[in-house]
């Protein structure tokens, strides 16, 4: 890549960004706790998605100490609906860091900010720059995208090698003053302008005459990128167990995907009610209806980065139950208002839950409060 050729986007582009920039909650301010946050959940997140969870963290968590401090339930509540939720581990693990280690303030050095919990080079390098006007910039590939048209460059940007030298490179050209508005104009730029998916508003662009793929028509064939590996499908077969208007919970394993989170008791494949029946059995469960909903609706689809959930949910009346560490028991309000549901299983319950009367109601849930 050319650093002479890029370095003359940085004028057009500070210039862009003053005149027409999102307004954003995090942008009010050069806050690093609240520039983290954003950066944390805007992550395989879309901007207008996130503003409604950043501002209902922030009004929870204003500050680190609050964060370090906050109960890991009420946290992944907090977080519920972004996914992903070891993020939200790693951002209260990193707030405790830095309150034991860097005395509460956050630290300004990139390398200081890598070495936090789920800091990688990318978020360390937009923090240190948009807070604290560092020439660190921050490479993701909204801004890969951006340079790899700029330059017709077709190397292949899923490589940690180019990601490397393209930061090497764009460190050359950082201005002197205005560093942070200079990462975020790149930002920028990759999300509303040269956008991911379909033609590039090139007509837009504040920086269209330096551009070669604009030049060539060649937009749409940069970046180049490896075929992505194939998502592994998993069968899952879940159950909702009812027992007195409450509904059974349980931990999954501490390792692997959605660790440590509440899930509904489930089975890896596609049972069968035969296989369901034995499995409850062995359980110690004593079933009085055992349903698989009419229809196709009970199987959904629930996407992870490199894994495929196809779930099957059925729904057990359990008229008793061998008391267990293994289950949680709540009722329909604790299940909404207090637990924190990976999205998968949130999906599936409320598919089921639409199916009207086969979950339980409020009133009755009250009735039933001496399982837990
Ligand atoms: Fe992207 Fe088009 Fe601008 Fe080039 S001119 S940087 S392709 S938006």
């Amino acid at each position: 890549m050319q650093s002479n050729q890029l370095e003359k986007i940085v004028t057009p582009l500070l210039a862009w960004y003053h005149e027409s920039s999102r307004s954003l909650p995090w942008r009010e301010n050069k806050d690093p706790y609240r520039i983290w946050v954003s950066e944390i959940m805007l992550q395989q997140t879309r901007v207008e998605a996130v503003i409604p969870y950043f501002t209902r963290f922030i009004e929870r968590c204003p500050d680190i100490a609050s964060l370090a401090a906050c109960e890991d339930e009420e946290l992944l509540k907090l977080w519920e609906g972004l996914g992903y939720y070891s993020r939200a581990r790693n951002l209260k693990k990193a707030a405790q860091t830095i309150c034991e280690v860097h005395q509460g303030r956050f630290p300004e050095e990139y390398d200081e900010i890598l070495k936090l919990p789920g800091i990688g080079a990318y978020t360390a390098g937009a923090i240190s720059s948009i807070a604290f006007e560092k020439a660190t910039p921050a490479v993701d590939g909204n801004v890969l995208r951006v340079i790899t048209r700029l330059t017709e460059n077709n190397q292949d940007i899923m490589e940690t090698k180019f990601r490397k030298q393209m930061t090497m490179e764009l460190e050359k050209i950082y201005p002197p003053k205005e560093r942070g508005d200079f990462t975020q104009s790149l930002m920028e730029l990759g999300a509303v302008v040269c956008v991911p998916n379909g033609a590039p508003k090139c007509e837009e662009c504040p920086v269209n005459s330096l551009c070669s793929a604009y030049r060539n028509h060649t937009q749409l064939q940069y970046p180049v990128k490896k075929k992505k590996a194939v998502r592994r499908v998993e069968e899952k077969t879940i159950l909702f167990l009812k027992h007195q208007n409450k509904i059974a919970l349980c931990r999954r394993d501490k390792k692997g995907i959605l660790s440590g989170m509440w899930e509904f008791p489930n089975m890896d494949g596609t049972m069968t009610e035969a296989q369901i029946a034995e499995w409850l059995a062995a359980k110690r469960f004593t079933v009085t209806e055992l349903n698989k909903p009419a229809h196709e609706k009970n199987q959904l689809k629930h996407i992870f980065t490199h894994i495929e959930w196809h779930m099957t949910y059925w729904i057990a009346e359990c008229e008793a139950v061998e008391q267990s560490d293994s289950f949680t028991w709540v009722t329909q309000e604790q299940l909404e208002s207090e637990t924190a549901l990976p999205t998968a299983f949130k999906k599936v319950y409320e598919t089921a839950l639409k199916e009207s009367d086969i979950l339980f109601t409020m009133e009755n849930a009250a009735c039933s409060e001496e399982i837990l």
